[in-house]
């Protein structure tokens, strides 16, 4: 799914050039955006899942297999999962999209996350629709 330039980078070497700001970050010959809303989460909201409290450990240098995208920073955790920014209030429901509303959580919580019922969709009114898939 991802090619590494590099696969186990230090995470204090990336954590304080991290910035709300336009930054350009030079490593292994590379040079970086260190300044996404996604990478801001990770500083300040924290490095760990808020759901199971898998720590995020180790940055990698990471582009999609065989694209010629830009690389970009990707947190990973031991276990070799993929931490994520989640919208606290969701996008759906009017969420901003700024760091007020992010928290960090790691990609197999976040997936399941999708299937279950939050308040917000039962304050939106879906809660009947969720039932009904949850105990089908
Ligand atoms: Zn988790």
């Amino acid at each position: 799914m991802y090619e590494y330039l590099n696969d186990r980078v230090d995470i204090n070497s990336i954590l304080p050039h991290i910035s709300k700001f336009t930054y350009k970050h030079e490593l292994d010959n590379v040079s970086f955006n260190l300044c996404s809303l996604r990478l801001n989460t990770f500083k300040f909201k924290g490095l760990d899942c808020v759901c199971c409290g898998r720590k995020g450990t180790h940055f990698r240098i990471q582009r999609t297999k065989n694209s010629n995208e830009n690389y970009h920073m990707g947190l990973w955790s031991d276990d070799d999962i993929q931490m994520t920014k989640d919208h606290i209030i969701p996008k759906s429901f009017g969420g901003a999209d700024n760091l007020n509303n992010m928290q960090t959580m790691c990609d197999r919580c976040n997936s399941k996350k999708s299937n279950k019922i939050s308040i917000y969709d039962i304050l939106k009114g879906e809660f009947k629709e969720n039932y009904e898939v949850i105990f089908n």
